[in-house]
């Protein structure tokens, strides 16, 4: 159960993130996606990030595929 709503959280994340990238930024640290108002990556605490938004939305969809693909498909259609 968990496990489902965390993926379907992923899927609607990355959605969100690709709608709106000029409003996050890839960390160089450890690549998760991070909001523009934070100055340090919260998860490796780096403060290096590529703020292209090409990288950005590349880094969601990569995040959104990676879950097991039957419940990302269903999430997607
Ligand atoms: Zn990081």
């Amino acid at each position: 159960m968990s496990s489902t709503d965390h993926l379907a959280d992923r899927a609607a994340r990355a959605k969100k993130i690709i709608a709106a990238p000029e409003n996050f930024k890839v960390c160089e640290g450890c690549e998760s996606i991070v909001t523009m108002r934070v100055a340090s990556c919260p998860n490796c605490h780096g403060y290096r990030f590529d703020e292209a938004p090409e990288r950005v939305i590349g880094q969601a969809e990569l995040l959104a595929s990676r879950p097991q693909q039957s419940v990302t498909a269903q999430d997607l259609s």
